[in-house]
Parts: C-alpha cells; structure tokens; sequence
C-alpha cells in the first residue's frame, strides 16, 4: 500500500459504459487494500428485475419509484430481492432490456443514491463502481476512476460473460445491446455516465488487471 494512504479506509469510485472492467478492477482494488466492494449496477438489476417480477412497466415512473422504495436490496457476491437470491437472472437478457430505462428515472436513482451513500457510511469506506459514483455519489471520493475500453472489446467481454452464465451467447446481440445501453446511459437527464472531475481515465483495452491496479494506486 503506498504511504499516501488516507487514514481510516478509503473511498474508491470506479464509473465507466457496460464491460469496460469496473468489477474486475474494483475486486482487484479490494482485494489489495483490504476494502468491501459495492456493485451499484446490480441496484438498479434489483429494481428492473422487480418490476418485471411484479408486472409493472418499468416505463412508468411512479410506481417504480414506489417499488424502489419498498423492495430490499441485499448486493454481495450474491444479490438477494426480498430475501430470493436471484443473482442468475440479473445479468440475463429480460432484465439487461429493461435496466436503462428504469435507472432514467430520477426517483430510483434517489432513492438507490441515497441507499449507496448509508452503505458507504456503514462501511467506513469502500470500492464503489457504477456509472455515477464520482459525478453524484461521491464526489469526495479519495480516488475516482474511469474505466473504458474499444466498443470491440467491451462486447467481446459481454458476450463472453454472456456464455459463462448460460444466457446464451448471441454476439450480434450483445454488441447492439451494449451500444444500446451506452447511448441511454450517457445521453439521460439524471446523472449521464460523465468523466468525473479529478478522475483517473483508463483504457483497459490490452492491458492486464495488474498493470491497471499499480497505475491506479500511485494516484491514492
Ligand atoms: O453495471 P451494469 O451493467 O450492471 O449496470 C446496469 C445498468 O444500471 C446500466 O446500464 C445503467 O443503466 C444502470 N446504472 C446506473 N448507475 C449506476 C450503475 C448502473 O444508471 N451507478
């Protein structure tokens, strides 16, 4: 660990577009300094899986506010709605088609900011990745970074995840999905995905974890 360390744990805010290599940094970086890390995506999954759970249009904003609201949102290695562990269907197409348009809505990302910032303050500090972590989460963060990489290689990532967890692997697919959700997700009104002030920018096209973590760590 470099001697600049801040005391106490550090905050860490990993934002970049979908398989750009944020969970893999954000567990490598956690793993190094010992921190508890905080998949804000899979808040939004929660919420997205909820309404298609309950058969509410995730279009209509007010009652996905209110289920956002009242679902409980366990995120670990596995993510639990309501006390059911639905990790598996998370990243699946059903919930990945919906996801975007549910996180547009500034009553969700509110409520899902508002439970981020108590998950922070419990843990005293952490790996925190998402989309909008160093523009509105936390933009104190001790360390801020953004992630990207070539839209070729973040498919190529996708689609591979896609396989891996038995969701089929359509390339074509996956790509048009990706570029779907970048163009929702940086192009809305609340909290577009930005470069946030005073971050790190990484390209993680052919570069391995390692190299990415020792550069990143020279900044904290
Ligand atoms: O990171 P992941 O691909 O699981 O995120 C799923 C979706 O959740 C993103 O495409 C985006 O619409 C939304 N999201 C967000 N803000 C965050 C994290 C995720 O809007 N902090």
């Amino acid at each position: 660990m470099s001697p600049s360390v801040p005391a106490g744990k550090p905050v860490i805010a990993i934002d970049g577009p979908a398989g750009a290599g944020k969970s893999t940094l954000a567990a490598s970086l956690a793993s190094h300094l010992g921190l508890e890390r905080l998949d804000t995506g899979s808040m939004y999954r929660a919420v997205a899986y909820a309404a298609l759970r309950d058969g509410v249009d995730p279009g209509d904003a007010s009652t996905v506010t209110e289920l956002a609201h009242r679902v409980g949102i366990q995120v670990g290695p596995a993510v639990h709605v309501d006390g059911v562990d639905v990790t598996g269907e998370l990243r699946g197409p059903a919930v990945t088609r919906v996801v975007s348009e549910v996180a547009a809505n500034p009553g969700v990302r509110r409520e899902l900011v508002r439970r981020q910032r108590e998950w922070v303050a419990a843990h005293g500090g952490g790996v925190i990745e998402g989309r909008d972590i160093g523009t509105v989460v936390l933009p104190d963060a001790d360390l801020k970074v953004y992630v990207t990489a070539s839209e070729a290689e973040r498919a190529r990532r996708r689609a591979v995840e896609a396989e891996a967890t038995a969701h089929g692997h359509d390339a074509v697919a996956v790509a048009s999905d990706l570029a779907r959700r970048d163009r929702l997700d940086s192009t809305r009104d609340s909290s577009p995905l930005a470069v946030a002030e005073g971050a790190v920018v990484v390209d993680s096209t052919n570069r391995s974890v390692e190299e990415i973590v020792e550069e990143v760590l020279k900044r904290l």
